[in-house]
């Protein structure tokens, strides 16, 4: 995918340079590329092939409704995370019969809502969820349909805040245990068992702990499909993207780069595990999340200044963690790059925001173009877990965003008005 890439010395999101989009619609700015999110989509889609399946996007790495909506109309499902994204999901037209429930919390409002919507199964975290869902359906006078986490405790040898699958974490049931849960299950009558699911972890750029989780829960799928006739198996999202060019392989993401070889691909990923998955006979479910959304945004923003110390070049500029807090929270990269390409020497910068917190950086001593006050500038692959993170920290509203499709470009959320901020606060009645 190349839907982000100079033309001259200009940037471009497709077809519509992306200076005139921050010019329109100010900073921070996030721009979505509508043809990358369509491409990564149709590009698993059809690696899978050899199998019956269903693509869930985690709707937790980008819930704006016309991401949303671009990813129903390409046949996608939704993995959703709470009665909120669900009713994201409803509004942007998509079908809650699509839809898989997860999440280790989810409160008795919303398995109730999310059954009278009929979603296709509840990814079950814990035995007093069953008991919950089972309480809730019966009162209803429903059969919930439920598949149950596995926890296959295989180490997706990513990021500590973004590994579930081992039994260091709060996710899913221990393998060993698996089997009686069921059988517990199976006694509960307003319980239907359709599926089983697993989701070792994020950002996982080698395909092994798939393969290896894959192949150690085989034998348990053949068994529990056997007693309880289930329909599918949730292999989980965690495909892994490039963020850093310089580990590119250029036929896979946008970024036009030297091969490195060892990252992900679509290809590679259903390569290894359809082999394994075919002869079940299941229907086989993933959650992608980052491989959709992750490379399909950028966010924009402006130098509000160049600070230099006897140390250090800080470009301050108009987006701050409360907009996109992975390099803060994940010690995460993202890629920084001028909207008008700047020849010349670079220099030893600190990206960092307005906000009164150390943590508060993009990036430290990368090399950038010499900048000045009110360039203009794109953090990448920021479409995942970026903007669904946003918070008013500082009394900061929310960023604006746009969708691009070819030369046509659509606001797609205005800018938080900054009165909305504290729109449900009040001053105490004594106060006054
Ligand atoms: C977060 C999550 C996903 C999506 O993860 P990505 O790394 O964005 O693909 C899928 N399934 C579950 C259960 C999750 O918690």
């Amino acid at each position: 995918m190349h839907s982000f890439r100079y033309s001259g010395k200009k940037f471009f999101c497709e077809g519509v340079d992306v200076q005139a989009l921050a010019e329109k619609f100010g900073t921070p700015l996030y721009v979505y590329s509508q043809a990358t999110l369509e491409g990564h989509f149709q590009k698993l889609d059809q690696a899978m092939s050899g199998v019956e399946h269903l693509i869930c996007f985690a709707v937790k790495s980008n819930s704006n409704l016309s991401v949303l909506r671009t990813l129903a109309n390409q046949g996608g499902g939704f993995d959703i995370v709470s009665s909120g994204e669900l009713q994201r999901v409803i509004a942007a037209g998509g079908d809650p019969r699509r839809c898989v429930f997860a999440g280790v919390g989810k409160s008795e409002e919303e398995i109730e809502f999310a059954l009278r919507r009929g979603v296709y199964s509840f990814n079950v975290e814990s035995e007093a969820e069953l008991q919950r869902i089972n309480r809730v359906a019966a009162g209803l006078k429903k059969v919930a349909p439920v598949a149950i986490r596995v926890n296959p405790n295989v180490d997706a040898g990513t990021h500590a805040k973004i590994t579930t699958g081992t039994y260091e974490n709060k996710f899913g049931i221990a393998f060993e245990e698996i089997e009686g849960v069921y059988a517990r299950a199976s006694k509960l009558k307003h319980l239907q068992l359709r599926g089983l699911q697993m989701h070792i972890g994020s950002q996982l750029t080698d395909v092994k702990p798939f393969e290896l989780a894959v192949r150690k829960i085989l034998p348990l799928v053949e068994r529990l499909k056997a007693k309880y006739a289930l329909e599918f198996l949730s292999i989980g999202g965690g495909l892994g993207i490039v963020y850093d060019p310089a580990l590119a392989s250029g036929e896979e993401v946008w970024w036009e780069t030297p091969a490195a070889k060892k990252i992900l691909t679509p290809k590679t990923y259903a390569e290894r595990l359809i082999p394994l998955l075919q002869p079940l006979g299941l229907r086989i479910l993933m959650e992608p999340g980052r491989f959709i959304s992750g490379n399909a945004g950028i966010l924009v923003t402006k130098v509000e200044y160049v600070k230099r110390t006897g140390k250090k070049n800080f470009l301050i500029v108009d987006a701050a963690m409360n907009d996109l807090i992975r390099p803060a929270f994940y010690d995460a990269y993202h890629e920084i790059v001028p909207l008008r390409q700047k020849a010349g020497v670079k220099v030893a910068s600190d990206v960092v925001g307005p906000i009164c917190e150390s943590g508060d950086y993009f990036c430290k001593d990368r090399p950038l173009p010499k900048l000045g006050e009110g360039d203009l500038l794109a953090l990448l692959s920021a479409g995942a877990y970026g903007s669904v993170m946003g918070s008013n920290y500082n009394a900061r509203p929310l960023a604006a965003e746009v969708l691009v499709n070819g030369k046509q470009f659509a606001p797609v959320r205005e800018r938080q008005p900054v009165k909305e901020i504290w729109a449900g606060e009040k001053v105490a009645a004594w106060l006054k």
